[in-house]
């Protein structure tokens, strides 16, 4: 492809899947190419566009229709329907006139037939993963039907990763009948990955090295993670201290104020994300054994989960807790009194905590979450993983237990050095010379010189 002579020196599309978990790393990616002198546009649906409260002139936003015969997200978030190809089509046509024409998409692994419009109309494509290189090697060995394990089996080998259980896979290959049409999104991802000029991942070289290695053996990867506002790593986009979308609002006053009156890492922080929803049994078991732990928490409940708190729980612990539907998460894990992080492990959340230095509970609800639970537990040292009971449902007791251990106990001791130490290598990846931040300049001068 010739040089396009434009004043920015490329122009990328950056096309996410409009969830909470996939906006966050691709928006701040988008960012971050905005400082490095490429003119960015991000094509997301009208509902997230008007959530965002991105830096003005950073860059611009092609709002797409949510109408139902055109793209939405239905009620499980999980689909793109219909003309999504010729949507991201015209969309691109529409600049073709202009003295910056589109010369990249940079879009979401699960919409992969992205690529195929790329190549299409000439452009470069990069496949941009939201998950880990280690679970991209499950999905891509069970794609291929190497993944054949007996349902007794005790440990499954997967090139470049440790030996794992099957509660260490994703959901979705753990039990491939749970949700039959989200597994084969999830699989789409590799189906056409061999056309991709770039395959970026939001991971850092140290936190997986071997499994980085097995990508690198088939595609063009390149980890350009962590996906954090750069003033929670970097420093060097100043004013960048927000991912700038919350599709829910986040109620960031009142966590601000109750954090600054508790004492030093003496506050669990409890959270399950965005799309993970409770078993009610669950949400009572996790309510009691924060109680029992009697450290301060915080506690997120989506205000779709809220009926399934126990009654009269909020006014019972009110001395010692704070119940809230959303909250600026990073300022939390930021605040010198949360001591420890009660999460759902989705992919954003462990980066985060990792990032921050924050010990973690693990307790894994689905999709990919196990497997970073499975990390965080025995790879990175970072956490306790919590052990499910009957019918699923992990107890008060070991929620307590796990809590306490982490905060004060002997393992938790060991955990908090060990989550200091990640949190400086993923400093480093994005400092001068970081793997990731070299990744991010050698992308941006190849996409500027072609
Ligand atoms: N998040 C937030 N406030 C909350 C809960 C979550 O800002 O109260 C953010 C969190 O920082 C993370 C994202 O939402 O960036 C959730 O992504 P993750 O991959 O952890 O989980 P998912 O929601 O996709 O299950």
């Amino acid at each position: 492809m010739e040089k396009k002579d434009v004043a920015y020196g490329a122009h990328v599309l950056v096309f996410p899947f409009p969830i909470q978990g996939h906006l966050n790393p691709m928006l701040q990616f988008a960012k971050r190419l905005a400082s490095k002198g490429l003119k960015v546009t991000l094509a997301t649906t009208i509902s997230a566009a008007k959530s965002t409260h991105i830096g003005r002139g950073l860059f611009e936003i092609e709002p797409i229709s949510d109408n139902q015969d055109t793209v939405t997200t239905k009620k499980d978030g999980l689909v793109f329907l219909t003309d999504g190809p010729g949507i991201l089509t015209r969309l691109i046509k529409k600049h073709e006139g202009s003295g910056d024409p589109i010369s990249c998409i940079i879009y979401d692994s699960i919409l992969p037939w992205a690529i195929d419009v790329a190549k299409q109309l000439g452009l470069y494509g990069a496949s941009f993963f939201t998950q880990t290189c280690a679970v991209n090697a499950i999905y891509y060995h069970f794609k291929q039907g190497k993944l054949d394990f007996p349902l007794d089996a005790t440990t499954i080998s997967i090139p470049g990763l440790p030996p794992l259980r099957i509660s260490d896979l994703p959901s979705f290959v753990s039990s491939p009948e749970s949700y039959p049409s989200v597994l084969e999104f999830v699989l789409n991802q590799f189906c056409n990955l061999e056309k991709a000029d770039w395959v970026l991942v939001n991971s850092l070289d140290k936190l997986e090295d071997q499994e980085v290695r097995w990508m690198e053996g088939l595609w063009p990867v390149k980890t350009i993670g962590p996906t954090l506002p750069s003033m929670y790593l970097d420093k060097v986009m100043v004013s960048d201290n927000d991912y700038g979308i919350n599709l829910s609002n986040p109620n960031g006053e009142p966590c601000q104020k109750w954090l600054d009156t508790r004492p030093t890492a003496s506050v669990v922080y409890v959270s399950f994300g965005s799309v993970a929803n409770l078993k009610a049994d669950q949400m009572e078991e996790l309510a009691w054994g924060l109680k029992e732990s009697n450290k301060n928490f915080l506690w997120v409940v989506r205000a779709s989960e809220q009926s399934k708190l126990p009654k009269n729980f909020v006014e019972e612990t009110i001395e010692k807790g704070l119940v809230v539907t959303w909250c600026p998460q990073l300022e939390v894990l930021a605040h010198s009194a949360v001591g420890c992080f009660v999460t759902h492990c989705g992919w954003n959340s462990t980066l985060e905590a990792l990032s921050l230095g924050v010990p973690m509970v693990a307790v894994p609800q689905w999709t990919d979450q196990p497997t970073n639970a499975k990390y965080v537990e025995d790879i990175w040292g970072v956490g306790l993983r919590v052990k499910v009971g009957e019918n699923g449902v992990v107890r008060r007791e070991e929620m307590e237990n796990c809590i306490i251990e982490v905060m004060e106990g002997v393992r938790g001791k060991e955990i908090k050095k060990n989550a200091g130490k990640w949190m400086e290598f993923a400093k480093e990846a994005l400092a001068e010379d970081g793997s990731s931040i070299k990744n991010i300049d050698d992308f941006v001068a190849k996409l500027i010189n072609k």
